[in-house]
């Protein structure tokens, strides 16, 4: 089923008769090409990208619930380029540049907005790395501007520019930046892989992996066994638990993250806003709620909801930078698994056991990365070599200590 302009005025005169389901429930097969472990948004851009780039593979993406209902549906849905380091920078401006042509290639309103991101600044320190940031981004293709603090507070009067103790002295802004809509993005590529032969099965968790002499032969799940050919992983906050049952400790920790909405308000936030002297991060949705969050819970949890010392600290976050956020109801909060890394950077890899891959550790910003992340596993499955803009994202970076360290904050997964 195509989507168009004409067919939503025709449905809408016609009582909504014609509308199919945007993917089939088939029962899992007894083989696959490439079993794919999780139905978030990478595993299934990974499979949409098999199936459309890499030719005539049997594909199935195995998911434990719905898809959807991990990290790719609990999202504050940011995305952005705007990263310094060589091994980051090109990956996240090939997921940009993904990010500009996905409704088209998907044919599905995934509401990607580039509304502009504005990273604060507080300092004159945080200028000079700002600054420094900004030329990388300039050189890799993503765009930057410095503002200026007046600039900034023609953009965004309702900051609190008298605050003392955190005085607003300009921003980094990537124009090209902004958000989509989470669960379209994952409707998109499961309407796509879907339509190009990919085996959706949900519910359908995986509980182990059949390996012998070293080699994957396929996964054990509560619907039964499924054999295939390789087998990917892209199971974010679960990584740890998944891998285990293949034997492997991960260098990742999982802890929540949670995010807040507030109730419907006049359009106010034109983008996105990042706080430069805390951690709190804003942007309005297109119903009118402020989206927010901050930080991570601090000690490592599988439960997908947060506690009450880190909803404080965001709060007083929000109040510090914009106070008339303290006038607006909160609707919701909510918590998702993220899996943190040692040096805040992700793993696309193969792993020590043939026929298995890792796509993971992706910390707070997998969702900017699903269509590259996607694109660069399903590249690594079919053709067994990383993609050139993914290289760095290998496993053995920490034996040789070529970290991907982009806050330098060293091995603490907490604070990246
Ligand atoms: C509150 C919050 C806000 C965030 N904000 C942003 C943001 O603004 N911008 C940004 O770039 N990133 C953000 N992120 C991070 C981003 O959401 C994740 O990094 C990204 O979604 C992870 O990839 P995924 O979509 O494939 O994960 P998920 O959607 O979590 O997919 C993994 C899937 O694996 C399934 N699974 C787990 N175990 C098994 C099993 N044994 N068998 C089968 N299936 C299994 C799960 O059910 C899940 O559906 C945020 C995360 C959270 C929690």
């Amino acid at each position: 089923m195509k989507f168009s302009g004409f067919k939503v005025v025709k449905e809408a005169l016609t009582g909504h008769k014609g509308w199919a389901p945007l993917w089939r429930n088939p029962a899992p097969k007894a083989e696959y090409d490439i079993v794919i472990v999780g139905g978030g948004g990478h595993g299934l851009a990974t499979a949409f990208y098999l199936a459309k780039t890499f030719g005539e593979l049997k594909v199935a993406v195995v998911e434990k619930g719905w898809i959807g209902s991990g990290n790719a549906g609990r999202n504050t849905t940011i995305i952005r380029s705007n990263y310094l380091l060589p091994g980051n920078q090109p990956f996240y401006e090939l997921s940009m540049k993904l990010w500009e042509n996905l409704e088209q290639e998907t044919n599905f309103n995934s509401m990607v907005s580039q509304r502009g991101i504005i990273n604060l600044i507080h300092t004159d320190g945080q200028r000079d790395a700002y600054r420094r940031r900004g030329n990388a981004m300039m050189i890799s293709g993503a765009g930057a501007r410095l503002l200026s603090r007046d600039e900034v507070k023609q953009m965004l009067p309702f900051l609190n520019f008298d605050n003392a103790r955190f005085p607003i002295k300009g921003g980094l802004m990537q124009p090209r930046a902004g958000t989509a809509r989470h669960d379209g993005v994952v409707w998109g590529y499961a309407r796509g892989a879907d339509a190009r032969g990919v085996d959706i099965i949900q519910n359908c968790e995986v509980t182990g992996f059949r390996i012998e002499n070293g080699k994957v032969l396929g996964v054990e799940t509560s619907r039964g066994f499924i054999g295939a050919k390789k087998v990917g992983v892209s199971v974010a906050g679960s990584s740890g638990r998944v891998m285990a049952k293949a034997g492997m400790r991960l260098p990742i920790e999982s802890h929540v993250l949670q995010a807040f909405v507030s109730e419907g308000l006049k359009p106010t936030i034109p983008g996105v806003i990042t706080f430069g002297a805390g951690h709190f991060y804003v942007s309005q949705s297109d119903k009118g709620g402020l989206v927010f969050g901050g930080d991570i819970d601090g000690y490592n949890s599988y439960a997908q909801r947060g506690n009450l010392p880190v909803v404080e600290d965001v709060v007083e976050g929000g109040m510090a930078l914009m106070p008339m956020i303290g006038r607006a109801r909160l609707l919701r909060g909510w918590g998702g698994l993220v899996d943190m890394s040692m040096d805040g950077s992700p793993i696309i890899d193969k792993t020590g056991i043939e026929g298995l891959y890792f796509n993971g550790a992706w910390n707070y910003g997998g969702f900017k990365a699903t269509p590259a992340a996607g694109y660069c596993f399903a590249h690594l499955l079919a053709t067994d070599h990383p993609h050139e803009v993914a290289t760095a994202f290998r496993f053995d970076r920490f034996e040789r200590g070529y970290v991907i360290d982009e806050k330098g904050v060293g091995a603490q997964p907490n604070l990246h």
